[in-house]
């Protein structure tokens, strides 16, 4: 009889039960283990407790006898629980403390990662001896390397980056991106039971959710996941990359592929995704800069985030470079979007609280931005973004936020740090027009508080940010400021306030 294969939570999809050299035995009977504690030590958004816990009960039904599932307090109890001392294999986990746990128990052989594109060799490779990491680099390599977008030894098209024709502000007057909508799922009695014991807990007093758990909009199986994908590329793939970076209040998803949640539960394959949307464009059904756009995202930016995350070690978590150390307010904590009359505030945050999910430049541009300029732990700002999103685990929050949205690496992931006045926000949006604020002032009633923000976060790291070759223009553009001490006075006081803005 073939050891059993051990499934995480996040290793839903077909390719992590592939037998083969570096996978399970052939027909390895499967355990799955649902731990409460897991949620009983975090506040989780309902909606992505509601997602894992679905997607896991889907998976167990689709696999029927195979499957031993078992309910139990930690990880470790249910694999005792589920096997005893039996030899068990399981894939790589994608958290240093998942890695941990299985390196610790003697009868758990790991296997190497799935889910990815670029085995950790490859990375290792890659990185040795470089002085710095960047993106730009590592995504050219693995183009080449997987023969995606190419034609021969060439990008496709001449050329490796499309940004230039990605960053255009939404069109004029309109309220939406006029996009096919994406695909979302129907629930099924799996929800309905996954609902329940929601309920259940929260009365018992076990555990305690925030945000809004409506109806599940994200896949929970694979034939869902497939769904979504399809429909991205059939539908939505061709709108992707023009208005890639901007924001309408009404149209929170625009042409975004909405995958995150699948790719990272296992569900889908980076792979099928990319050679997907190369298809679309081989065969003339979306342009280049959409779909460039699109693989940049995930054989780019997803594979280097994860590579980065166990590349740069286990102290990464607590890089405070530019020793902020601000708590956060209940009203972030609670995603009380109602308390906040800043409107590109309370709509990112409505947005997850009623979904646990908002597009990149939401995430980086207005709430991560918001909170580096407030000067917030960074710590604390990455498990906040871990919980409230239901894309969201430990590998992909580290480096989107401790290195591209705090700053908090120096760094290392990033030349300068994101962020901005209100300039940037009402050029890339049509929600300052109807703000309280006005992007344009910095101190007074209406002063903006990303503007007076990034001016008050400039002058906090003047000397540090005054060294780094992409801010020193922005550092010098604070000697002109007449009113620099009035807006450092009312920035102070809305700070003490502790207030939404
Ligand atoms: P699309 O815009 O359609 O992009 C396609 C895919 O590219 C995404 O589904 C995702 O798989 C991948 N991708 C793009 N950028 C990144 C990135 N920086 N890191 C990893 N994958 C990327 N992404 C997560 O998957 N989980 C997170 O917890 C997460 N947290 C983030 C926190 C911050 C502060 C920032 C700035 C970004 C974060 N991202 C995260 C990256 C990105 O914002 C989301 O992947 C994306 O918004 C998900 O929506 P989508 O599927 O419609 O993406
Ligand atoms: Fe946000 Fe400032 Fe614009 Fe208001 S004016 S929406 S606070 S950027």
């Amino acid at each position: 009889m073939a050891n059993p294969h051990w499934l995480f939570g996040d290793q839903l999809g077909p390719s992590f039960i592939k037998a083969g050299a570096d996978g399970p035995a052939r027909d390895a009977p499967v355990v799955m283990i649902e731990s409460r504690y897991v949620f009983r030590r975090r506040r989780f958004h309902r909606a992505k407790a509601h997602l894992v816990l679905s997607a896991m009960r889907h998976r167990a039904a689709e696999l029927g006898d195979r499957v031993t599932y078992v309910r139990a307090d930690t990880y470790r109890e249910g694999i005792r629980q589920a096997v005893g001392r039996e030899p068990v294999t399981v894939h790589h986990p994608t958290s240093r403390a998942a890695l941990r746990l299985v390196r610790s128990l003697d009868n758990v052989t790991v296997l190497p990662p799935r889910g990815f594109l670029v085995p950790q060799e490859d990375f290792a490779a890659w990185a040795g001896g470089r002085h710095t990491l960047r993106m730009e680099a590592f995504y050219h390599q693995v183009r080449r390397d997987h023969d995606l977008l190419m034609e021969g030894a060439e990008p496709a098209g001449g050329t490796w980056n499309l940004d230039h024709e990605n960053r255009r502000p939404p069109p004029r007057g309109a309220r939406s991106l006029g996009a096919s909508p994406p695909y979302r799922p129907r629930e099924d009695a799996v929800d309905e039971e996954v609902r329940r014991d929601l309920d259940r807990w929260e009365r018992d007093g076990d555990v305690s959710f925030v945000g809004r758990d409506g109806p599940r909009a994200f896949p929970a199986d694979r034939r869902e996941a497939l769904a979504a994908l399809r429909r991205f590329l059939s539908h939505r793939l061709a709108g992707f990359g023009a208005h890639e970076d901007a924001v309408l209040a009404d149209d929170p998803t625009m042409s975004h592929s909405l995958l995150s949640s699948s790719l990272n539960l296992g569900l889908l394959d980076p792979a099928e995704c990319v050679e997907g949307a190369e298809g679309a464009w081989r065969a003339g059904e979306a342009a280049l800069n959409s779909v460039e756009g699109f693989v940049r995202q995930i054989a780019g930016w997803r594979e280097y985030v994860w590579h980065v995350y166990w590349y740069f070690g286990e102290d990464y978590r607590t890089s405070n470079a530019l020793g902020h150390t601000g708590h956060l307010p209940d009203w972030w904590n609670e995603l009380d979007a109602d308390a906040v009359s800043a409107r590109c505030v309370a709509t990112a945050l409505r947005q997850v609280r009623d979904t646990g999910w908002t597009h990149h430049i939401p995430r980086l541009m207005i709430l991560g931005s918001y909170a580096l300029q407030r000067g917030w732990d960074p710590a604390a700002v990455t498990d906040w973004f871990h919980r409230s999103f239901v894309d969201g685990y430990d590998w992909v929050m580290l480096p989107n936020v401790v290195g591209m949205s705090q700053y908090a690496d120096g760094g290392r992931m990033t030349t300068k740090p994101y962020t901005s006045g209100g300039a940037y926000i009402d050029r890339m949006s049509d929600l300052c027009g109807p703000c309280p604020y006005h992007p344009d002032r910095r101190t007074g009633e209406d002063a903006c508080p990303f503007t007076a923000g990034y001016w008050a976060f400039l002058h906090r790291h003047r000397d540090s940010l005054g060294r780094n070759a992409r801010m020193s223009r922005a550092v010098r553009g604070l000697d002109r400021l007449r009113d620099l001490s009035a807006l450092l006075e009312q920035e102070r006081e809305r700070a003490g306030a502790d207030t939404p803005p």
